[in-house]
């Protein structure tokens, strides 16, 4: 980040406008906004400008600027259309101390102006180092679109507020208020009835906020999807944004914990290879005692929590505890493995079941009907195979499987650093190997890639075969 954003406070500040053109009309646009002391240098003054001079909202000065001009000035902006004229004008800016723009002149400006959605007293400002001012203006759009224009209104009003919602004492509760009225019934009150309805609102709702008693927390168990962002649900965004308490496996990658709030208590509990990191116990207890102090606990849970999650010992202990919870199901690994790899996990005439299975359990490398798994037509999503590989190649063999049938293998599927290895079960484990596979992998065991259609490029020689 090369330019670090910052709001500057303009009031009763002197800001230099060194040009009088239409460029210069620009920027004046945006520093009228404030309540800054704005000072114009500059011949051939446009209408505009000079109107702005007459009313009195600027001090027009209509000659070139000079040494002295800028004494005491915050910002500088120049603004003459002319590199020469200025050049000098940010050399008598900078002189003089303060910080200079050169419209259009990225690398010798000290700062610059963000694209601005307005929303006074919310302000949006977006900046892209000058690299795509494309990409700036498709952002702002985008976001006038979605930042209601009562936005202003109602911030104003809240902002008044303030003090009165302070009696809320409690955090959550100032939460919950503030959350009903910016989402919802602020809105549609000015709508119905002007800001002094909007002042009503306020009222009503911190009168029934005193009055609600808090419930006990509650746990909701989310599933955070194989890692894109994109892939999680609407109900889990929500779920999030709303948490105290996030507590989350290790699989679930920042971006993902980056969509709860920034209050929220966040704690990992990991579970690394074989060995586990927090007991199950452990995990129980923290979600109980946060959710048993009225917290909103979050159990966000790497692909669908149903899947070789520990849903249900959790639930259990919820139960036992006495603690509601509600289960927002996600896309499971599985499901985003044989996407990457444009196949279905069933197929007519292939294979009209899948057995989702794991490669260990508990006890070790897990036990499971080798036999009926080694028929032809066969399938299954394998998760958490990799160290078993050759266990699992050794049991299906001896079974009857045959050599050639293909295990595709993803890692880090839905993620930027996905991998597709195609290999068959003969050469599972020295496949595996070859492609030096870490991450966290799905073995779709009896699916092939969809040929043509996958980028083989990242695939070991021995694997391209198939
Ligand atoms: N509840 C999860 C599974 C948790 S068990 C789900 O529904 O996906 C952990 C195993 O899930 C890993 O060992 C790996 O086999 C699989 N897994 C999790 N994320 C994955 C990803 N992005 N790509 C491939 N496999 C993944």
């Amino acid at each position: 980040m090369r330019h670090f954003p910052v709001f500057v406070n303009l009031d009763g500040r002197r800001v230099i406008v060194s040009g009088a053109g239409e460029t210069a009309v620009a920027k004046l646009r945006l520093l009228l906004k404030t309540e800054a002391r704005i000072a114009v240098f500059g011949e051939n003054a446009v209408l505009q400008v000079r109107q702005w001079a007459a009313e009195g909202s600027i001090v027009l000065t209509e000659r070139p600027i000079a040494v002295g001009d800028a004494l005491c000035a915050a910002l500088l902006y120049a603004a003459n259309d002319d590199p020469a004229e200025d050049a000098r004008a940010a050399r008598i800016g900078r002189e003089a101390g303060a910080l200079v723009n050169i419209v259009d002149n990225l690398d010798d400006s000290q700062f610059i102006t963000p694209a601005i959605v307005d929303r006074d007293p919310v302000t949006v400002a977006i900046g892209t180092e000058g690299a795509a001012p494309v990409l700036a203006r498709k952002i702002k759009a985008d976001l006038e679109e979605r930042l209601p224009a009562s936005l202003g209104v109602l911030t104003r009003i809240g902002q008044a507020f303030r003090a009165r919602a302070e009696m809320l004492g409690d955090s959550r509760k100032r939460r919950a208020f503030w959350t009903k009225f910016y989402f919802g019934a602020g809105d549609r009150a000015l709508k119905a009835g002007g800001e002094a309805a909007v002042r009503q609102t306020l009222e009503t709702l911190l009168t029934d906020e005193i009055e609600r008693r808090d419930g006990p927390g509650s746990v909701v168990f989310v599933g955070a999807g194989p890692g894109d962002p994109e892939l999680l649900t609407l109900k889990a965004r929500n779920a999030l944004h709303e948490a105290d308490v996030v507590l989350h496996d290790r699989l679930v990658p920042q971006p993902i914990l980056e969509l709860a709030r920034r209050e929220a208590i966040i704690v990992e509990t990991g579970k690394k290879g074989f060995g586990p990191a927090w007991t199950q116990d452990a995990i129980n207890a923290l979600m109980i005692e946060h959710a048993g102090a009225g917290a909103r606990v979050v159990r966000l849970k790497s692909g669908d929590p149903a899947v070789f999650g520990r849903l249900e010992e959790e639930l259990d202990a919820l139960d036992e505890a006495g603690i509601t919870f509600e289960i927002v199901p996600g896309i499971t690994s599985a499901s985003a493995a044989v996407a990457s790899i444009g196949r279905s996990l069933t197929r007519r005439g292939r294979n009209a079941s899948l057995r989702i299975i794991t490669g260990h359990d508990a006890e070790g490398f897990a036990d499971h009907d080798w036999r009926a798994l080694a028929r032809p037509g066969e399938a299954a999503a394998i998760y958490m195979g990799l160290k078993a590989s050759a266990f699992l190649r050794g049991r299906l063999l001896m079974h009857g499987a045959d050599a050639e049938t293909p295990v595709t293998v993803v890692e880090n599927a839905s993620r930027a650093d996905q991998r597709i290895v195609a290999a068959t079960l003969g050469d599972l484990p020295e496949t595996l190997a070859d492609a030096s596979i870490t991450g966290p992998a799905v073995l779709l065991y009896g699916i092939a890639p969809r040929g043509a259609q996958v980028a083989v490029d990242a695939l070991p020689a021995r694997a391209e075969a198939v």
